[in-house]
């Protein structure tokens, strides 16, 4: 299996092997990588993944995107990472070794899909887990190191930490804005003690940290003296990752593989739902993705009518669902490709208008049917709508859910699909938003039990000012 770029300039950005571009970033070209071709499931192979265990299926899965690993090799990676020890979040009465669990509402008709089971309690540990154990193999491979620099507002930065900590061969250093994130937030982060593991609280907002790593990574030289990486959303093997949970999903909530089934997905980077485009690709009979959206409705916007207007920082909300406020959707051009017909040019001249501030509008064009035959709704949700939809799905299932799940949950009542269980996609669990978890039913959230007490534990952290050339020394102090 061979990656090619989304801009298509063979000259810069020849196709890769998925080792290759597994530690980089976006393709020189200015695209993202992609598989030339998606792989395509069988009825036969489907019947027999159905049996499947998740790692198993992982491994069935990722057979499929990565040639350049030997089987047994991927299949030790696959078996260490997705095991009921590390995802031990599970609802009581679920079964932990499903990884993620079907959780029925209503039975038959609408379900959660836990996938905040894992060490951060958002399901970014789904891929990040997987990220962690394959750039350790890969590093020992070559002989290399890398230190990963990254700025976070809350649950990326944790994923990362959880799943790099002593590893070998990576140290990590994320930002973040100081005082800004929740209690919870900062002790996930702050109480790690691994030696390979470093905290920077920057005096400012999420932007300062973010500019930050950019211009550290504007520094070629230093990037390259350093070994300096990321684990962005735009990375390729999160995403190919995440195609996974959608064929677990799709077998939890049905009998036999005849059945369709719609997905909700709350989203902000386009990361997890375009995984289910891709499984869709596949084959996988998803009959609907339903892609969900907070006030930040750029998304929303576009499948609505054919227009992506990506907002200016400025006009960004901040909301009580955080890990969805994004004005630009990094893996979007992915599903964009597709939509073009996978035509390089066209992509390029459409990212020639968002990357000088623009919106591109599809309206007229006939891109217009292939977007229908996507199979996508979408709707958006409000912090009013957080609210009401946390208490009604409190007070009619007992089940406690986040902010971002819940904005998932109000736009699947919205938009039901006919012959089909709808499964809402749970991003995140209640207890990293104890805020509005109190203000919408007046009481504490749920904390499990390992991780009770986790803010009064010791914490790491460097505070500092937001100066690159501070972030820039502290990082030759410790590599
Ligand atoms: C990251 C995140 C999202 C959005 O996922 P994308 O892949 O960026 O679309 C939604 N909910 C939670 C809790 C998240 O952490």
């Amino acid at each position: 299996m061979r990656y090619l770029s989304t801009r298509g300039d063979a000259a810069s950005s020849p196709t890769q092997s998925f080792c290759d571009i597994l530690l980089g970033g976006l393709a020189p070209d200015g695209g993202l990588y992609l598989p030339e071709t998606y792989p395509q499931v069988s009825r036969a192979e489907l019947d027999a993944w159905r049996q499947l265990s998740y790692a198993e299926l992982a491994f069935a899965v990722l057979s499929k995107f990565i040639d350049d690993i030997p089987p047994a090799d991927l299949k030790a990676i696959c078996d260490k990472t997705y095991t009921a020890q590390v995802y031990c979040h599970a609802r009581p009465g679920d079964n932990a070794a499903d990884v993620t669990p079907i959780h029925w509402l209503e039975q038959g008709k609408l379900a959660l899909q836990e996938l905040s089971n894992g060490p951060t309690l958002a399901f970014k540990d789904m891929a990040m887990q997987l990220l962690g154990n394959l750039f350790e193999y890969v590093l020992a491979k070559r002989g290399e190191e890398i230190n990963i620099l990254g700025a976070t507002s809350g649950d990326t930065g944790s994923a990362a930490e959880y799943a790099m900590r002593g590893k070998k061969g990576v140290r990590v250093f994320m930002l973040s804005p100081d005082g800004k994130m929740s209690a919870f937030q900062r002790a996930q982060m702050y109480s790690l003690q691994d030696e390979n593991i470093h905290n920077i609280a920057v005096r400012g907002m999420f932007d300062d940290a973010q500019d930050i790593v950019k211009a550290v990574s504007n520094d070629a030289a230093f990037k390259a003296k350093y070994k300096i990486g990321a684990v962005n959303s735009i990375n390729w093997a999160r995403v190919a990752a995440q195609i996974v949970y959608y064929f677990k999903g799709y077998f939890g909530a049905t009998e036999n593989n005849d059945q369709q089934v719609a997905f909700c997905v709350p989203s902000g980077n386009f990361g997890n739902i375009c995984a289910g485009h891709i499984a869709r690709m596949m084959g996988l009979p998803i009959g609907k993705l339903i892609l969900a959206t907070n006030e930040n409705n750029v998304l929303d916007e576009f499948f609505k009518t054919g227009v992506y207007r990506p907002r200016k920082t400025a006009e960004t909300f901040v909301t009580s669902s955080p890990s969805m406020d994004i004005s630009k959707a990094s893996n979007f051009e992915r599903f964009v490709f597709d939509l073009v017909g996978r035509d390089p040019a066209k992509v390029r001249e459409l990212w020639a208008q968002v990357d000088a501030g623009n919106a591109f509008d599809l309206r007229g064009t006939p891109y217009m049917d292939k977007l229908a035959g996507f199979a996508f709704v979408s709707g958006a949700s409000s912090h009013a709508d957080r609210l009401a939809t946390i208490r009604s799905c409190w007070e009619t299932y007992g089940v406690m859910i986040d902010t971002h799940t819940a904005d998932g949950l109000k736009v699947a009542r919205e938009n039901p699909v006919a012959g089909m269980p709808t499964v809402v996609l749970e991003t995140a669990l209640p207890a990293k938003f104890a805020e509005t978890i109190r203000e919408a039913l007046g009481r504490e959230p749920e904390v499990p039990a390992d991780l009770q007490g986790l803010e009064k534990l010791a914490q790491r952290v460097e505070v500092m000012d937001p100066d690159v050339n501070a972030v820039k020394a502290f990082i030759q102090a410790r590599v």
